[in-house]
């Protein structure tokens, strides 16, 4: 990390877990164990737990995302919800290609890319995830494998849009197997990242650009991996949905 340039910021993804109550409930514990953290705090939970989210996070330093929009604003798109519908709730972040989208819901790089486009259109900041699979690591391609997916979803977004996007450096085999990537890993694929930022948008962007690590970081892999010059903050699953552990990550990314 490196907080005079840039942000760092730890988000949460439930991904399909918690119900009312138990978002309450985790929310509630949640608050006072980060309410001094020196990074931004954001948590995404299922759409059902919008609400509860929003309305208990009020005048707390946690911000609240969606996991997926989709690119249209309206129309006849059973079972999505739309970037406008999220901002006009309170909603200002939102996950866009994580891989569990790409692997089971037939995300593209160019729906991405679209859905990009309708977050930023509605004025949500995007924290956008690219990542290689095991196979394309062993193969030797993750530079090549994360640059074009991170190009293909800056599509049409402009410099002025870009302070708009986290991105999230995820490799899809760290994702929730337990298996994270070494720091040094993690470290060179954001590098990688943030060189490609500077030849698409120049060295401020590339400097201000929060690029996030993802999979299996948790209460005792934190404290290394945000340490990492090119680090700034997580994207965290599993450790997420538990209080106590989320908290020490944030502390770890507030040092
Ligand atoms: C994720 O879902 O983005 C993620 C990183 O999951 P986990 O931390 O559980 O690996």
């Amino acid at each position: 990390m490196n907080k005079n340039l840039r942000k760092a910021v730890i988000a949460g993804n439930w991904k399909m877990n918690k119900d009312r109550t138990e978002a309450k409930a985790l929310i509630e514990e949640m608050i006072p164990l980060v309410k001094d953290a020196d990074c931004d705090v954001v948590i995404c939970v299922p759409y059902t737990n919008l609400e509860t989210a929003l309305n208990l996070t009020e005048g707390t330093n946690i911000g609240v995302g969606a996991e997926n929009c989709h690119w249209a604003n309206s129309g006849a798109f059973t079972g999505e919800i739309s970037a406008l519908m999220l901002k006009e709730m309170g909603v200002k972040y939102v996950i866009i290609g994580h891989s569990e989208r790409r692997q089971y819901f037939g995300e593209t790089d160019e729906t991405v890319n679209q859905r990009v486009r309708a977050a930023l259109d509605a004025g949500l900041k995007v924290i956008l995830c690219v990542g290689e699979l095991l196979e394309q690591r062993e193969q030797g391609i993750t530079e090549e494998i994360v640059s074009l997916q991170t190009k293909v979803a800056l599509q049409g977004v402009t410099n002025e849009e870009l302070k708009n996007i986290i991105i999230a450096y995820e490799p899809v085999w760290a994702i929730g197997t337990g298996k994270t990537a070494t720091s040094e890993q993690a470290n060179e694929v954001c590098h990688i990242i943030r060189v490609l930022i500077e030849k698409l948008y120049g060295k401020q962007a590339a400097d201000g650009i929060t690029i996030q690590y993802g999979g299996s970081m948790n209460a005792k892999n934190a404290d290394e991996l945000v340490a990492q010059y090119d680090v700034d903050g997580g994207l965290i699953g599993g450790a997420s949905l538990k209080a106590s552990d989320f908290a020490v990550i944030v502390n770890a990314a507030s040092k």
